[in-house]
């Protein structure tokens, strides 16, 4: 029988939203994730707020980090919460970084590294991003990013910018 505590692989996955109520499309898609078949809930962190990357003529962004488990391989993954961030009104456009009622990210799928023309894992920007690391460290202070140091070391090194913690996980 399958054991939802000790089967998986752990996967910290990145959310973020700058339109039509950001903390509620944030909320509403912990929700989608954690109702997604063969997906459990571990941590949520604190929501926080950070300005735009690229186009600044748009609203600031809310940002939090999820941490599951699943056992979805990383392209199954990654399709789920494309459907999510559809359901939840996400538009794409040609404009990179542009305004989005909901971004959902694969920042880390346990210990692998994957480079796939689709997916990119550990995620691209997973470094270089405050809006990431300040809530990956929060729920997971002693994580290594595979193939890049520890997530503390990191922080170490990003200056927090524009961020800050909008308010405490209800
Ligand atoms: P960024 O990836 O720099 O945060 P973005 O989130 O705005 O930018 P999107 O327009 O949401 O980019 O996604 C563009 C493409 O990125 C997606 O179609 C997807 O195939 C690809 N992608 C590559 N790696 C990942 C990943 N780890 N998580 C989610 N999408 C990824
Ligand atoms: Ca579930
Ligand atoms: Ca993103
Ligand atoms: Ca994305």
């Amino acid at each position: 029988m399958k054991n939802p505590v000790t089967d998986g692989v752990v996967v910290y996955i990145g959310l973020g939203s700058n339109l039509a109520n950001p903390v509620e499309q944030i909320q509403a898609a912990r929700i989608a994730i954690t109702q997604l078949a063969d997906v459990q809930e571990l941590a949520f962190s604190d929501l926080y707020r950070s300005s735009p990357m690229g186009p600044q003529d748009q609203p600031d962004y809310v940002n939090a980090v999820m941490a599951v488990k699943t056992d979805l391989p990383p392209i199954d993954l990654l399709r789920c919460l494309q459907r999510i961030e559809n359901n939840q009104g996400r538009v794409r456009k040609s404009e990179r970084w542009g305004a989005r009622t909901l971004d959902l990210d694969i920042l880390i799928y346990g210990d692998q590294l994957i480079e796939l023309p689709d997916l990119i894992v550990p995620h691209v920007g997973i470094a270089e991003r405050a809006f990431v690391l300040y809530p990956l460290y929060q729920i997971a202070p002693q994580l290594q990013v595979p193939g890049k140091g520890s997530v503390a070391d990191l922080l170490e090194r990003c200056p927090a910018h524009e961020l800050k913690k909008l308010k405490a996980k209800g």
